[in-house]
């Protein structure tokens, strides 16, 4: 089932990109780079509009 845009109702949103073990908390800067890579990672599906 394909996700609704919250802005318009249209549920013809199109997938853009798939994350399989990607970080889920984006805009979150770290100070070294091990902190970086225990930040929590999960799958994510990001779609877009056409509308
Ligand atoms: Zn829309």
């Amino acid at each position: 089932m394909k996700p609704q845009c919250p802005v318009c109702g249209n549920g013809g949103t199109a997938e853009l990109i798939r994350y399989l073990d990607g970080p889920v908390l984006q805009n979150v800067l770290c100070r070294t780079r091990e902190e970086a890579l225990a930040l929590p990672k999960d799958r994510m599906v990001l779609s877009g509009c056409p509308a």
